[in-house]
């Protein structure tokens, strides 16, 4: 049987609630988390972080199988010497086991390295700390992690001293070459494992400017063993805390622990239907266990899905749950002066549509048909997809630069014409995409003044970042005013923008108009897209008939250019599926449920998972042409979906708004 170490990933599960350590790899107990660790590593850039960090400490030795026992084997033959580095370090105390990404040996001193997927702006650990001299709860996990680290070497080797670190992308390096970020590929060892590669082409020069900072953290460190932990119910030391957790996981024992606001994420919940299929749920083991719940209580709403609530956790502390238990006060709706309904009074309609078991839509009509009679003919529904390289493209590049590699254009007319105007991808390999993105975007947005629709700030955010790169760059760029110019007609500037302004056709967040007009108890309480699309197309007889027949791409229907005669509705259970359940699976080797999770705006890679994830795969894996271009075809479809939606939201709207006009 596999040794039950307390490792430094059930560590920092345990710091989210000590509970999951039971639950955690299990097959039987439901994860909703990616549990796949080479796709987040992939997804944020770790993996390349992590590589680049061992460029800079040359000649260490790695150990690479993740058997314990080898693992600890070869690690102590190295530590036989007196000056040595090493590269995932296997250390043991007792049940205590870390995997040390850097550790350096130098006679009777270690010095450890936490290599993190993160860019950090700042040279000295003070940015760790609140102005009340806490350490920060942004960066709490992460150094509580290192504390874990040093606390087992220092215990494994008493007669050593040890000194702690964190590795981040430095926020303020610029990148000092060209290329770097494709001499760190990933590829597959002859077991099949996926491993990184680093190119033979790395230079000296490479690694000239080091674009990632060394952090020392020990004084952060001896912060956190002078902290009082939960030690059951009573408060203890770092070190009998860590000593609790221990215990418990080598002796298979569940830590009870009180529901919190926590729980409402946890990873552990399994839906109705993976109850069906017997599988279990530690949520519902834990709420049972400590609040007596019965099966039936989980079919009531509870505080967790009243959107945007703040007061969830004094409301828990009180003993209400259930949205039932809730009371006007609980929300104290106020209006704010401006048009449609304020959050509070959203909250409320949600509470009262909850209480009365209302699941009937809500718009208020007159409003939003206000605004739509300002709105200028053609519409323009855009949506972007992104993502962040930890190590930049070009030379003079910061680490962590937003990068736009994908949009999608639909276009309604005033007579209800539909087309979907254009599409851009840019994947290929080592090109930065960023200024051809936007000069395909002026070009289409361009031929007319008609209004510009985004969903929620993530486009406005990204025109401005790509405004700051175009201002910022000492390259000749010979349409830089113009591009800058455009950016500044459809967007308003960010809070951090030095330069103020508000362009004259500054894009409309439907997610907004969403909040202020509209509310479908389905989204139960989220106004994420991907939330509001299912209910509109389930409330909305006009999309049900249009869409249910195959006018989607076909020659006399709506024009596409990724969709042939496709059909949008379908119906499973007497509801209308949700159309992004109709598209296939990305990728091949990924399973259906992180493939799932990739996609669900809840996942660990915020919304655009799925395509970042594609995007990263297409920049740093070797693959085939042909699995390059099914990537590509998905990632069009799913991104031509993402402004279909927001099309089909606004047609559903002149749908209810016609209704209640009779
Ligand atoms: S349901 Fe709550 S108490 Fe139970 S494991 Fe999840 S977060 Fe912890």
């Amino acid at each position: 049987m596999k040794a039950r170490y307390l490792t430094k990933s059930r560590f920092k599960l345990a710091l989210e609630c000590p509970t999951k350590l039971f639950y955690a790899n299990k097959p039987e107990y439901v994860n909703q988390k990616i549990e796949d660790p080479f796709l987040l590593a992939l997804a944020d850039g770790g993996f390349q972080v992590g590589e680049l960090a061992k460029c800079y400490f040359p000649g260490g030795y790695e150990i690479r199988t993740l058997d314990y026992a080898e693992a600890l084997e070869q690690t102590n033959d190295l530590l036989k010497k007196d000056h040595v580095i090493i590269y995932e370090a296997a250390i043991r105390f007792e049940n205590l086991f870390i995997r040390a990404d850097i550790l350096v040996k130098n006679k009777y001193h270690f010095e450890l390295f936490e290599v993190k997927a993160k860019s950090f702006d700042g040279d000295s650990d003070a940015a760790f700390y609140n102005k009340n001299g806490s350490i920060s709860s942004t960066w709490k996990p992460y150094l509580a992690d290192v504390a874990f680290q040093k606390h087992v070497i220092q215990h494994a080797f008493p007669g050593y001293t040890v000194s702690a670190h964190l590795m981040m992308a430095n926020k303020n390096a610029l990148c000092p070459t060209d290329g770097l970020n494709q001499k760190f590929k990933i590829t597959k060892d002859e077991d099949g494992r996926k491993k990184v590669m680093v190119s033979s082409k790395l230079a000296a020069e490479d690694l000239a400017e080091k674009i990632l900072t060394k952090i020392k953290v020990d004084s952060c460190c001896t912060f956190i063993y002078t902290e009082d932990f939960n030690v059951g119910t009573q408060p203890g030391t770092f070190e009998e805390y860590v000593n609790f957790l221990a215990d418990h996981y080598a002796k298979d024992k569940k830590i009870i622990s009180q529901p919190t606001v926590n729980c409402g994420d946890c990873e552990f919940k399994a839906t109705d239907s993976e109850l069906e299929q017997d599988l279990k749920s530690g949520f519902h083991e834990c709420w049972k266990e400590n609040l007596g719940w019965k099966d039936k209580d989980f079919k009531d709403s509870t505080i967790f899905e009243i959107w945007n609530f703040r007061r969830k956790e004094r409301c828990l502390h009180e003993g209400k749950i259930k949205i039932t238990d809730i009371s006007r006060d609980d929300i104290n709706p106020r209006a704010d002066g401006r048009q449609g309904i304020s959050a509070s009074e959203r909250q409320w309609l949600q509470v009262t549509k909850a209480q009365g078991k209302d699941m009937s839509y809500w718009i208020d009509w007159e409003n939003l048909y206000q605004e739509m009679r300002n709105w200028v003919y053609p519409l323009h529904f855009i949506d972007f997809e992104t993502t962040m390289v930890a190590i930049p493209f070009n030379k003079g590049r910061y680490p962590y630069e937003g990068i736009a590699f994908q949009f999608s254009h639909h276009v309604v007319h005033e007579d209800g014409r539909i087309e979907h105007r254009g599409h851009y991808l840019n994947a290929v390999p080592g090109v930065f995409p960023n200024y051809d993105f936007i000069r395909r975007l002026k070009k289409e947005l361009s031929e007319d003044q008609g209004s510009i629709f985004r969903y929620a700030a993530h486009e406005n955010t990204y025109l401005n970042l790509i405004y700051r790169q175009l201002m910022q760059d000492t390259n000749d760029i010979p349409d830089r005013e113009s591009l800058c110019g455009f950016i500044r007609t459809i967007t308003h500037s960010v809070e951090s923008s030095d330069d103020h302004w508000e362009g004259n056709r500054s894009m409309i967040d439907m997610c907004e108009l969403v909040k202020r007009y509209y509310y479908d108890p389905a989204t139960k309480g989220s106004n994420s897209i991907k939330q509001v699309l299912p209910a509109i197309l389930n409330s909305s007889q006009f999309l049900q008939r249009k869409y249910a027949d195959p006018i989607y791409g076909a020659d006399d229907g709506i024009p596409s250019m990724n969709y042939k005669e496709w059909q949008w509705i379908k119906f499973i259970d007497g509801r209308v599926l949700d159309p992004y359940k109709l598209l296939p699976n990305m990728f091949q080797d990924i399973s259906e449920k992180d493939f799932d999770l990739l996609l669900s705006d809840s996942n660990e890679l915020r919304d655009g998972g799925a395509a970042l994830t594609a995007y990263a795969r297409m920049q740093f894996e070797e693959m085939s042409e042909y699995e390059r271009s099914e990537i590509q075809k998905a990632l069009l479809q799913y991104c031509e979906l993402d402004t279909l939606a927001m099309v089909m939201i606004y047609e559903g709207w002149q749908d209810l708004i016609n209704q209640a006009k009779g």
